[in-house]
């Protein structure tokens, strides 16, 4: 496929527009991505995201494109309730559990990666840290400081939202307007010092028991949170880049804000193309601590949650995810998530019988014409529901023609075989997860194979033999018993 062939229409943020997507003068793609708070494990509401922007990736990769695909970890401490006192998320759970707060941020950083490996969610290319960027922060808010959007107020440093909408549009991708904001924006934040209540900290004053601190030229304190993404993404991917991505609670204040910023800063504007995904919702309810309904990935993996019927496994979550549009919500219940798992059960065994059927002379089927709705598919802002409505019928064409009712012949086969698998498993990325499981059942036949030699060995009074082998397996956790009617074996371990 040649990416000069490719017409995609992204939707777009900004402009509530599907368009051309055109970065043909070059082939690079620079994408940027609000990561995770790591503070806590990963949720539903983390997979979202994590999957949506790793279908883009990947089909853009197979379009052809060279995609430098940036998602941050957000390890700055933040306060709780964006409250200008008090201590920051990290550092309380640090204090909790007496560690240091890096410690707390790598072990939920890596909890996370975890999540997403299991998710078969490709890393991205860099995955910047906000506390290994600071400098970067600083330069930047001193930037907004001199070009007179932004103003000090006891050690922080608050963004002129008043100022800056006089010239430009503070509001243009939500679709509000200043008035809203003003009226909308209550003195909650605890931020009093500021001018009016839309102005954002850039720059925040620490007080004394936020432990997550850096000395500034305007003291001692930590950049506010929209900072980070609009310093590193124009670090890693320079001031104007192809796409930024995010939750659709992302878009206001946070992205707005980055709009702002480097507008103020750099003079441009950041993204050419803004894409939201919409959230999880549990049982048509909002996803919360509060509501009792949070169930993090490690929960569903194992089934250890009481609203869980049973333990579901990673590539069940991907495919219920991806049977959504990016853009729609997702309402999670049991019941479609065993729906999810029967329809990639039959995806997977679909696959495997596709693999095996014969060639004949004849072709029953224009496997052309399904290859170019599947691509137009993707083509039309990543429709992965549309994508897997036609791999399911696919998969009716692959069923009648192992049932001998319709007929393929080699060169159609071939085609078949291959945009089948590249959708599957390069473009949605699912996994064939029946290897762990075969791999469980080698594991139980070899025991038995141990046992079956063991006896051999006794009946041939070969007792040195006999003994070595119980004991090597005892070694391994596997605790031979002799009963009346033979050998048996249960994990000792
Ligand atoms: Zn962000």
């Amino acid at each position: 496929m040649n990416i000069k062939d490719n017409s995609l229409k992204l939707y777009n943020s900004l402009s509530r527009n599907k368009e051309l997507f055109v970065p043909i003068k070059s082939p690079n793609v620079g994408m940027y991505v609000c990561g995770p708070t790591v503070y806590g494990d990963a949720h539903l509401g983390h997979a979202r995201p994590g999957i949506a922007f790793d279908l883009v990736f990947r089909y853009l990769k197979h379009l052809g494109y060279k995609v430098r695909y940036v998602r941050n970890i957000t390890d700055v401490g933040h306060l709780e309730n964006d409250a200008d006192h008090g201590e920051d998320k990290i550092a309380k759970k640090a204090r909790l559990e007496e560690l240091e707060p890096m410690e707390i941020a790598q072990y939920f950083s890596d909890r996370y990666m975890d999540n997403m490996d299991a998710l078969n969610i490709l890393r991205p290319s860099i995955q910047p840290r906000a506390s290994g960027h600071i400098i970067e922060q600083m330069e930047m808010v001193d930037k907004i400081l001199k070009a007179g959007f932004a103003y000090e107020a006891k050690g922080s440093i608050y963004f002129d939202v008043i100022k800056y909408n006089q010239l430009h549009h503070y509001g243009k991708l939500s679709g509000r307007n200043i008035e809203d904001a003003l009226e909308n924006t209550r003195e909650l934040d605890g931020q009093e010092d500021k001018r009016e209540s839309v102005d954002f900290a850039i720059w925040k004053n620490a007080s004394p028991e936020h432990i997550m601190r850096w000395n500034s030229p305007w003291g001692i304190g930590f950049p506010g949170w929209h900072m980070e993404c609009s310093a590193m993404s124009t670090k890693y991917l320079g001031e104007q880049f192809d796409i930024h991505g995010g939750g659709l609670d992302l878009r206001f204040p946070h992205h707005e804000s980055e709009i702002a910023q480097s507008v103020a800063a750099n003079g441009s504007e950041p993204v050419k193309y803004w894409m939201h995904n919409n959230m999880v919702t549990i049982d048509g309810q909002k996803m919360g601590k509060s509501l009792g309904n949070f169930i993090t990935l490690d929960e569903f993996f194992t089934g250890t949650h009481a609203s869980l019927a049973q333990a579901f496994e990673p590539m069940t979550i991907r495919f219920f995810i991806l049977q959504a549009h990016y853009r729609s919500t997702v309402d999670f219940s049991n019941e479609a998530l065993q729906a999810s798992q029967k329809g990639y059960e039959k995806l997977m065994s679909a696959s495997e019988t596709l693999m095996k059927l014969k060639a004949t002379d004849q072709s029953d089927n224009d496997i052309k014409a399904w290859q170019t709705k599947c691509y137009a598919a993707m083509d039309d802002d990543f429709n992965s529901p549309i994508l897997i409505a036609h791999l399911f019928d696919a998969v009716k064409i692959i069923n009648s023609i192992q049932d001998g009712k319709m007929q393929i012949n080699a060169v159609d086969l071939e085609l078949f075989q291959a945009t089948f698998k590249t959708f599957v498993f390069d473009v949605l990325g699912l996994r064939h997860d029946q290897a762990a499981q075969s791999g469980g059942e080698l594991s139980e036949q070899l025991l038995e194979l141990m046992l079956k030699l063991r006896i051999e060995a006794k009946e041939n009074k070969d007792w040195a033999l006999a003994d070595q082998i119980r004991k090597q397996l005892l070694g391994l956790g596997v605790q031979i018993k002799d009963t009346k009617e033979g050998s048996e074996w249960i994990l000792s371990k």
